[in-house]
């Protein structure tokens, strides 16, 4: 019979998997349970903010970050009626640019350092159905092939629709509609010169962006009216209605290569906060806890983040249950702004969207407001990129 770990970890994303690593790392029996056999989900974000990229260096997996393949991001522009509002080039201000890595890529990477530690139980491609309790308490999970597992705590990472949260009876509060987006990749090489950096594009009431992936592949978004059914379109006229929305060197490649755009992936992503991240025996964390919408790239390097904080507060010996407590209490405002800051960038982009007079008078003022629109945009993306790093604990010190 396998022995009862510490920690059961269910989810192995970024939040999971880090956290799991670190536990393991520190001494800690874990069981890292996942669903998937593979970290091959097409269209995971791959844009790691210096935010999460301090958090993996809190990790001290720096070096390992080094290893990956990567790209830098060159920098940010908004387009108006395929005309450029304003661009700003990475990093901003920040001391790393925002890196674009292969999340597949990483998550590989957390997995193979995690197997060598032997306090890990790595349980690959076995999905959690249920929570187990004992009197009020979260004590263990059963797994879809009826296999029980028990544990001091439950930490439940298992992305945004969480079954752990539903389980527990947690509330999600909601914060707006759902966002709801189509998402394409056009596979590469494209020509450089054809897209820089991350591209928001709004023409004709519609929203759309553009971004060259660490592998070179061009990955485009076109976000769908809330409530829209998604219309049966070829990869052609799908290439047609995003090159409609293009500047020209980005529309012409989109239209020569239109019969190679993928058929596209569709996302709903309701932003939220668990009303609580806890409950005796069961801790939340990453989008479990605070789903982010993809605005701005966030996720990601909340999730890192989470995992530091919470590593911390789990191996320092303590009462699980109030370790959780002060996890949510530490974690909560800096996930709290973060989202108010991603509310606020998808408002802008609606009323812009969706306002034609607006629109069109911004287009033809774009000498003069295009410096104004930069200047609003950049006040807002320091917390987006840097988060608090006040949140995060101090670095251990070596011996
Ligand atoms: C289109 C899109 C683009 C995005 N781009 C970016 C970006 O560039 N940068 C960024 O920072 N964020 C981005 N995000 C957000 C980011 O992907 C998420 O916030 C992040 O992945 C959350 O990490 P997580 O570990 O909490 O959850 P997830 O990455 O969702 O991982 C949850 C894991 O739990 C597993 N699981 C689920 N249920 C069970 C179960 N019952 N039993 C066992 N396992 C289970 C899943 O298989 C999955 O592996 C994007 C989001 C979207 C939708």
């Amino acid at each position: 019979m396998t022995p009862s770990p510490r920690f059961i970890v269910v989810g192995a994303g970024p939040a999971g998997l880090s956290l799991a690593l670190q536990l393991a790392e520190g001494g800690a029996d874990v069981a890292l349970i996942e669903a998937s056999e593979r970290f091959n989900r097409q269209f995971r974000g791959e844009a790691l903010m210096p935010s999460g990229q301090q958090a993996l260096a809190q990790m001290g997996l720096l070096p390992l970050l080094g290893e990956l393949p990567q790209r830098a991001l060159e920098g940010w522009s908004v387009w108006l009626e395929q005309r450029r509002l304003f661009v700003v080039a990475e990093p901003m201000g920040s001391l790393q640019p925002c890196t674009l890595v292969p999340q597949e890529a990483l998550l590989e990477a957390l997995l193979e350092r995690a197997r060598r530690c032997p306090s890990l139980q790595w349980r690959p491609g076995q999905a959690v159905r249920r929570l187990l309790r004992q009197g009020s308490r979260i004590s263990g999970i059963e797994l879809s092939n009826g296999e029980r597992l028990e544990a001091e705590l439950v930490i439940g990472c298992d992305g945004r629709g969480s079954l752990l949260r539903h389980q527990a009876g947690i509330e999600l509060r909601c914060s707006g509609e759902p966002l709801e987006l189509l998402w394409f990749e056009l596979p590469g090489p494209v020509p450089k010169d054809c897209v820089w950096g991350f591209q928001t594009l709004v023409a004709g009431g519609q929203i759309g962006s553009a971004c060259l992936n660490a592998s070179g592949d061009l990955q485009l978004a076109w976000l769908l009216k809330p409530g829209a059914k998604r219309d049966e379109l070829s990869s052609e006229e799908w290439a047609q209605r995003l090159a409609n929305l293009a500047p020209p060197p980005l529309a012409e490649v989109l239209i020569e290569r239109g019969t190679s755009l993928s058929a596209p992936v569709r996302f709903k992503v309701q932003v939220g906060m668990a009303e609580r991240w806890q409950q005796p025996g069961l801790l939340l964390l990453g989008d479990a806890a605070h789903p982010m919408s993809p605005i701005r790239a966030q996720g990601i390097n909340l999730a890192l983040r989470d995992s530091v904080v919470a590593a911390r507060a789990l191996l320092s010996g303590g009462d699980m249950d109030t370790a959780s407590i002060t996890i949510e209490q530490q974690r909560r405002p800096e996930v709290r702004r973060l989202q108010k800051l991603q509310e606020a960038e998808a408002r802008q982009g609606h009323l812009i969207g969706s306002n034609s007079p607006l629109r069109y008078g911004l287009t033809l003022t774009r000498g003069l407001m295009g410096p104004i629109a930069k200047r609003v945009w950049k006040a807002r993306q320091g917390p987006l990129r840097n988060g608090q790093p006040e949140q995060l604990p101090r670095p251990r010190l070596e011996p």
